[in-house]
């Protein structure tokens, strides 16, 4: 029996999954991966190199070389691209959409699924994304599937940048949303869908705590039948 699991959560963008993969990983002292992040870092490594997402040629060249490091911290995980880091300006709206775009790109899956398996072949890792249980790791030990209605995820994103000090419109927070949504779950590479073996969980009226709770207590009796 194994005591270091691969957790995987998936599910579409303000649907949960970050907040409460980093607090289930300080819960069960897992190192938590957010593989949406590896796409904003590739995508941004575009733009620096004013590389056009149909230039496969020069995609291909860019993924040979790329430098992405995760620094693992308590207080939250920092994201360098090539040494520098870049946490704060991947979040930014730009790069939002570039990282949808870029993730419907074959060669750029590959790289990244690829250096994700490394990061996780230990185990001991919560790894949230949007394929993580159907393609990085099939034979993760726990899958779950996160949703939300997408008025209560627009206003969850609304909510996070006011608190930042960004006023932004909540009608447009919803079309981007709803944009992504689409572009993720439609693409013919690895689409955002929910695993067969995945225990599907609607965040729509629960809090933080009670989703970490209830997949805390999963996990926790799963143990006990393994
Ligand atoms: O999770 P996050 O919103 O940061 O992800 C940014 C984008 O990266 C997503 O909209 C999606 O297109 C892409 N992504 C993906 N597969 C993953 C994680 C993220 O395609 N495992």
């Amino acid at each position: 029996m194994k005591d270091k699991y691969v957790i995987a959560i998936d599910g579409p963008a303000a649907s949960g999954k970050s907040t409460t993969a980093k607090q289930l990983a300080k819960m069960l002292h897992y190192v938590y991966i957010d593989t949406g992040a590896m796409y904003r870092a590739c995508g941004l490594q575009t733009l620096k190199q004013n590389i056009s997402l149909d230039d496969l040629d020069s995609l291909a060249e860019m993924l040979q070389d790329i430098n992405i490091r995760i620094e693992y911290a308590a207080a939250g995980n920092r994201i360098f691209l090539d040494g520098i880091d870049v946490s704060e300006r991947i979040r930014e709206a730009d790069i939002t959409r570039l990282a949808s775009e870029i993730a419907i790109i074959g060669i750029v899956r590959d790289k990244m699924v690829d250096l994700q398996r490394k990061m996780g072949e230990n185990g001991g890792v919560i790894m949230d994304g949007r394929d993580i249980g159907t393609v990085v790791f099939p034979e993760a030990d726990f899958k779950f599937f996160m949703v939300a209605d997408v008025k209560t995820r627009s206003l969850r994103r609304w909510q996070e940048a006011k608190d930042k000090g960004e006023n932004l419109d909540l009608a447009a927070v919803e079309a981007e949303l709803c944009w992504r949504d689409k572009n993720d779950s439609t693409r013919s590479h690895s689409p955002l869908r929910q695993a067969k073996d995945a225990i599907s969980i609607d965040t729509s009226a629960m809090s933080i705590a009670e989703q970490v709770a209830y997949i805390y207590q999963v996990i926790q009796e799963g143990k006990k039948n393994v």
